[in-house]
C-alpha cells in the first residue's frame, strides 16, 4: 500500500485512488512535470476540470489548500502539501501535434497525450475523452499581456504534492515527455499511496 512506485521516463501510470486516500507524487530528481487527469472511478463522465478549478479557487495558480474540482462542481482531489508551490493548470497534455506544431518536429514523439491515453484504455476511457492535465511541478509563467512562456521547473529533487481523494478516482500520471516544460532532460516521477500524512 504504501510502496514507492517509479514512473520512468517519458512514461506514465494509471490507478485507483479510493475517497480519504493520500496520494503522494514527487520528484526524485528534480526538474520533472507530471500531468495528472483524474476520472469519477464509477462514471468516466465526470473529470477533472481547469475552467471549474480556476473559477472556484479563484486563482490560475493552484497549491497547498486549494481543490481540484470536476466538470459537475464537485471537489475530486485537495492539495494537502506542495513543497515546491508551482504547478500549471492553462496548458493541454503534450502530444504528438504539440511537437509537430510548435517545434516543427517530424516523425514520432513520445507525450503525455499518448502516455495518458495508453495507460487509461484498459479502463475504458479514450483518447478523445482526456481533459486537460493538472500539471505537477511544471512552471508556465505569464505577464500582463496574457504572454506565456514554458520555463524549466523550479522543483528540486525530493519535493513532492499531496492530494487527499475527496471521490474515489481513477488516476492518470505521466513523467512529461516535452523537452521545453522539463529543462531539456527527461526524468521519472514517483508516486506512492497512503491513509495519512507521510
Ligand atoms: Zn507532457
Amino acid at each position: 500500500m504504501n510502496d514507492t512506485i517509479t514512473i520512468e521516463k517519458q512514461t506514465g501510470k494509471a490507478f485507483v485512488l479510493k475517497k480519504g486516500e493520500i496520494l503522494t507524487v514527487s520528484d526524485p530528481q528534480g526538474g520533472q512535470v507530471s500531468d495528472m487527469v483524474l476520472f469519477n472511478e464509477h462514471d468516466f463522465g465526470e473529470k477533472i476540470s481547469s475552467g471549474k478549478s480556476l473559477d472556484f479557487e479563484e486563482s490560475i495558480l493552484l497549491t497547498k489548500g486549494n481543490y481540484l474540482w470536476s466538470n459537475r462542481s464537485r471537489k475530486m482531489a485537495k492539495i494537502v502539501e506542495d513543497t515546491n508551490g508551482r504547478n500549471d493548470f492553462l496548458l493541454a497534455p503534450c502530444s504528438k501535434e504539440t511537437f509537430e506544431i510548435m517545434y516543427n518536429y517530424e516523425g514520432y514523439h513520445p507525450s503525455c497525450l499518448d502516455n495518458l491515453s495508453k495507460n487509461l484504455q484498459p479502463f475504458g476511457i479514450e483518447t478523445d475523452d482526456i481533459p486537460t492535465a493538472f500539471n505537477i511541478f511544471m512552471n508556465v509563467q505569464f505577464n500582463e499581456q496574457g504572454k506565456l512562456s514554458v520555463l524549466p521547473p523550479t522543483s528540486k529533487a525530493g519535493d513532492y504534492i499531496q492530494f487527499e481523494a475527496q471521490m474515489d478516482l481513477v488516476v492518470c500520471l505521466t513523467a512529461c515527455s516535452a523537452e521545453d516544460s522539463n529543462g531539456g532532460t527527461f526524468k521519472p516521477i514517483q508516486y506512492k499511496i497512503g491513509n495519512g500524512f507521510h
